[in-house]
């Protein structure tokens, strides 16, 4: 674990983030996604966090995967391939796209996160197909793991998070801490 500082696009400010490379972190698991190998929140966001763990029991266990993450040409083109290919293939669901292809927070700050879930030490599958899921899987998976996320989903709320509303994002568990 280190310190980082890295400017905030919103307040155009200096605020130090903690870097978490992959592994334990006290009860909380750190497992960044996409080749990455840390990840980056603020203080206050990972103390909300470990709280929220402190409040489920103890064969649910949280997996931190994203925090802050630098906006760069190659992701901004890659959110563009990404929105039009989700809207080629799920036409009826374009509107969604905005939602889930924004940096959601993830380019502004620390305080904006994604989370998945272990249950009894084996990762929850809550989206097969990663943001391309069809419909009717989500919705299996919403079923399946009702239990557990709504635990999940309640510690986090309870901490200062609020859950994403769009279906994808609130199964990548993306939550803005807003306290
Ligand atoms: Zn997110």
């Amino acid at each position: 674990m280190k310190l980082v500082n890295t400017s905030c696009c919103l307040q155009m400010e200096k605020s130090a983030l903690i870097e978490l490379s992959t592994g334990s972190y006290g009860s909380i698991l750190v497992q960044p996604r996409r080749m990455r190998k840390f990840v980056l929140l603020t203080p206050v966001a990972l103390h909300a966090l470990c709280a929220a763990q402190t409040l489920l029991p103890a064969e649910i266990q949280l997996v931190l995967t994203r925090g802050y993450e630098p906006v760069t040409m190659i992701l901004r083109l890659s959110r563009w391939i990404g929105r039009l290919l989700f809207t080629l293939l799920y036409p009826l669901r374009a509107r969604e796209a905005g939602a889930i292809f924004h940096h959601n927070g993830h380019g502004c700050d620390g305080n904006h996160i994604d989370v998945s879930i272990r249950l009894n030490k084996q990762p929850l599958q809550l989206l097969p197909f990663s943001v391309f899921t069809p419909l009717f899987l989500i919705e299996k998976c919403e079923f399946n793991h009702a239990t557990a996320l709504a635990r999940v989903r309640s510690a986090l709320q309870s901490e200062g998070f609020v859950i994403h509303q769009n279906r994808v994002e609130a199964l990548q568990i993306h939550c803005d801490l807003t306290r």
